[in-house]
């Protein structure tokens, strides 16, 4: 993208403190997504900055909720399936859960056991890293699931809590970096 055109999508974001608990500085990217410009830009900026190159890529999984928005429109225009990574329960069974640690308490996310073929190349997709502790359980899914990561896009990646650390494993790439 052009710099006028980072800074535009730039302009889009909204932040809100103290949401959804005192002390986070929730970074929305919802206006990018109203916006018809802002869609666009994004997305052709998340093609334009993958991780690997799009051979290495058979399927693109999304993490639930925000992963859902941009995985598809990604995995589409790189003519690539999406697999749906959601939070526990949500899924029909067969399915296969990992669980792991948060600030305080735990979280599980699942996919359906055979969301994945043998083997499958799979990019991981998510709005924003922080710990890195989501994207890294869906990692851990893909791979129980007998698939591999490719790498991970992120739009966003939060200074300070090294979750590119979490994900050291496979490649990470992010559009911007916020404090
Ligand atoms: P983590 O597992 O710690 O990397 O957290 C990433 C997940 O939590 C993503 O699905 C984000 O959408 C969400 N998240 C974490 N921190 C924030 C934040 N400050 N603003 C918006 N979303 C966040």
């Amino acid at each position: 993208l052009q710099s006028e055109e980072i800074e535009y999508l730039i302009s889009l974001f909204r932040s809100i403190p103290d949401f959804p608990k005192p002390g986070i500085l929730f970074r929305d990217f919802m206006p990018v997504l109203a916006d018809p410009r802002g869609l666009s830009l994004l997305i052709r900026a998340m093609l334009a900055n993958l991780p690997v190159s799009p051979d290495e890529i058979d399927v693109v999984a999304g993490l639930e909720a925000r992963g859902f928005l941009l995985g598809p429109a990604m995995a589409n225009a790189l003519g690539k399936g999406f697999i749906a990574v959601r939070k526990a329960g949500k899924l029909p069974p067969e399915t296969l859960s990992q669980t792991y640690a948060l600030e305080y308490g735990s979280a599980c996310v699942e996919i359906e056991q055979d969301a994945c073929a043998h083997g499958e190349r799979v990019l991981v997709v998510d709005d924003l890293i922080a710990t890195g502790g989501s994207a890294h359980a869906a990692a851990q899914l893909i791979q129980a699931s007998g698939a591999s990561v490719s790498g991970y896009s992120f739009v966003m990646e939060l200074e300070g809590l090294n979750g590119r650390d979490a994900l050291e494993q496979h490649p990470v790439s992010t559009l911007f970096s916020m404090p």
